[in-house]
């Protein structure tokens, strides 16, 4: 559910996303998620969310354009008004029509925020978390995470179309996962039924790191072994023998 305001609860220049989104994206993170990932970064820090109107938003994405950001890079979008943000989004392309606008959304929101954000969206990376239905429920609180995905990768794979990855500014939508302790053979079969059609492109990490309430899960607490990273490794190489487009980081 949305609320009636644009919660900010942090923003700045950033160099830890997406390598192929240059450096340094811009990214503005919104207050508020309704789904409760146990290695959530966002819940491990520091939050004191703060009030935005429009034009303070706006305000905020013009001076991270001017300090060099390739493009605002927007978390977290999902509680927030939708019509607060898409007057601020509306605005930032008015002024920086050039500025490719992204957002990071976690795969569980609504179909209702992608239509609401749609006209000023250039490109989506979709953080497809986990695959089973265990997992779902536990590791990200959200049960039908599956179906959620899905029909977000359907939307924004027909709406935007996928990233080929060749062009200068960000267009279309791709995943991006981080493979999970435990969990490093199953996650090409997780992509081949988010994404039948195998077009979009996946940028995948190996270097996971326990954050939140992760650090004191039996399995999420640790990082990956040498096996397991050499099994995600494997995994990689035959999405792309089936001719999909992976990104190991
Ligand atoms: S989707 Fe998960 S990791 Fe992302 S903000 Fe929400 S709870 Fe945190």
């Amino acid at each position: 559910m949305s609320s009636n305001r644009l919660l900010g609860r942090s923003w700045g220049l950033n160099r830890g996303e997406e390598s192929f989104l240059g450096v340094p994206v811009g990214m503005i993170t919104l207050a508020g998620c309704s789904a409760a990932c146990l290695f959530c970064y966002l819940a491990a820090a520091e939050a004191h969310p703060v009030a935005l109107d429009p034009s303070a938003f706006v305000a905020i994405a013009q001076d991270l354009a001017r300090r060099g950001a390739t493009c605002l890079y927007l978390v977290n979008p999902e509680v927030s008004c939708h019509e607060l943000l898409g007057e601020a989004l509306a605005a930032v392309r008015r002024l920086e029509p050039e500025w490719p606008i992204v957002l990071k959304l976690g795969g569980h929101e609504p179909l209702a925020l992608a239509r609401a954000l749609r006209p000023w969206t250039d490109a989506v990376s979709l953080d497809v978390k986990v695959f089973g239905p265990a997992d779902a429920a536990t590791v990200v609180g959200c049960p039908d995470y599956a179906e959620r995905v899905r029909a977000l990768a359907d939307f924004w794979r027909t709406e935007l179309g996928p990233w080929p990855g060749d062009r200068p500014t960000p267009q279309g939508v791709w995943f991006r996962h981080v493979v999970l302790p435990e969990r490093a053979h199953g996650w090409g079969d997780g992509l081949r039924a988010v994404d039948p059609t195998g077009r979009v492109p996946v940028w995948v990490t190996l270097h996971y790191r326990p954050f939140g309430r992760a650090r004191q899960h039996p399995v999420l607490g640790r990082r990956l072994e040498a096996a397991e990273r050499q099994a995600a490794v494997e995994v990689a190489r035959g999405l792309q023998r089936e001719g999909r487009t992976v990104w190991l980081a």
